[in-house]
């Protein structure tokens, strides 16, 4: 799972944002493409670190409570300091000098896509209202919005049904619905970093295709917010049987993050897979 999201979001990142005709010209999968704004390259953003950190806080002895989950964000950032943040946050993690003046200084106002970007772990979790009660919990300190808060929940019992053989990726809508969630499963154009753009563009993507090489193209070509749809969508595909794990060597190859990179996350997905009953 962290792994494919990594990779996706490596990748997305390249076109995030981008004018359409970099887009057309570009998105061929061959390599990865330098961040607009940051120049980083071929590493991941805000999407898989803190869904990094919720699953190594879904690992750990410590308990699902707020001032945990900011902690684990706060130290996530400060030991591996990616680029790709909201503003809001970014600010946050510089000028709290620990994770409790962050959990003070972070202001949660906010539907933007960051909640429901890094619910992904949850899914492997066995109970569905456990997860979606801790989908809620993380959500809200730093999205205290039912807008972000019903895409955090989405976006967990997504992978939960994938990982557990619920649904397959043509059930799923009946399946969230049947659980509450509120979507509309089309979309087109350029995504905003907002929850219900965002949630529109993956489960789009997610009903077209069954490839994840075919997916990461796909959630590119919108424009917009690419490395969240991509990340999202490739991450949650990455749960489904019926997907072909095809995404293609050269970004496995050129893959460029130091310390926490594939390796680390391919330990981490082993031992979330392990918490499957
Ligand atoms: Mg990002």
């Amino acid at each position: 799972m962290l792994v494919e999201m990594a990779i996706a979001d490596a990748y997305g990142a390249g076109f995030e944002f981008v004018a359409q005709d970099i887009i057309r010209t570009h998105n061929d999968l061959s390599g990865y493409r330098a961040h607009a704004l940051s120049g980083e390259s071929a590493c991941y953003t805000d999407d898989t670190q803190m869904s990094l950190a919720l699953a190594e806080l879904m690992l750990s002895d410590k308990p699902w409570d707020s001032e945990t989950i900011a902690a684990a964000f706060y130290d996530t950032y400060h030991r591996d300091p990616v680029h790709g943040y909201a503003k809001r946050l970014q600010q946050a993690f510089t000028e709290a000098p620990n994770a409790k003046a962050f959990a003070r200084l972070v202001k949660t106002d906010s539907f933007g896509n960051g909640a429901m970007m890094r619910a992904l772990p949850l899914g492997y979790l066995a109970d569905e209202q456990k997860i979606m009660s801790r989908a809620e919990l993380q959500a809200r300190v730093t999205h205290d919005h039912d807008i972000a808060v019903n895409a955090a929940k989405c976006i967990a019992l997504a992978t939960h049904a994938g990982l557990y053989k619920k649904a397959t990726l043509d059930t799923l809508p009946d399946y969230l619905t049947d659980l509450g969630c509120v979507f509309d499963a089309q979309w087109e154009g350029p995504v905003r970093a907002i929850s219900e753009d965002t949630l529109s563009a993956v489960l789009m993507v997610l009903s077209q295709s069954r490839s994840l090489s075919h997916i990461l193209e796909l959630s590119v070509n919108f424009g917009g917010d690419t490395d969240s749809v991509a990340a999202i969508s490739c991450g949650i595909a990455s749960c489904y049987d019926e997907v072909e794990k095809d995404l293609p060597q050269a970004l496995i190859a050129q893959f460029d993050h130091p310390h926490y990179g594939l390796e680390y996350l391919t330990n981490i997905d082993l031992r979330l897979d392990a918490l499957k009953r």
